[in-house]
């Protein structure tokens, strides 16, 4: 498989599980020629906004768009069109999440991850403590007949 068909079906699979970070919408996959001298790039891109969009996971637009609308969220306050003021947000909350959810092995470029594994460098090592004590407690009580 060449380079160009792994990217395109690399991007065909994050189109299913991604959606644009600014409005929510479904992505489609185009060929973008960024000039005249360039060869066209295939990217992911959001008809409704109009742009060039990698996406994020359709559940943390979700939660996102919820936290921004209850919360208040407001980190634009120069922006005066209301809606893409509200899009802006949006996207950068989603941005934070994504980030977090990424470091934190929650997701990978596939998506969320099943069975989840967090890579012990990012615990601070109280938290690795209090992990061990945890599975310890856990191996005695699977193995408690009492009950
Ligand atoms: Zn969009």
């Amino acid at each position: 498989m060449t380079e160009q068909m792994n990217r395109i079906e690399y991007l065909r699979q994050r189109k299913q599980h991604c959606c644009c970070k600014y409005c929510g919408g479904l992505l489609e996959i185009r060929r973008v020629a960024f000039s005249e001298q360039d060869d066209a790039r295939v990217e992911l891109y959001c008809p409704r906004c109009g742009k060039i969009e990698f996406g994020v996971e359709k559940e943390i637009y979700a939660v996102t768009e919820y936290f921004v609308e209850e919360m208040g969220f407001q980190c634009y306050t120069d922006i005066e069109n209301p809606i893409l003021q509200k899009q802006m947000n949006i996207a950068k909350v989603a941005e934070i999440i994504s980030w977090g959810f990424v470091n934190l092995g929650y997701c990978d470029e596939n998506g969320f991850r099943y069975p989840l594994t967090i890579p012990d460098a990012l615990l601070h090592e109280e938290l690795n403590l209090k992990r061990d004590k945890w599975q310890a407690y856990k191996e005695v009580h699977d193995n408690d007949d009492t009950d």
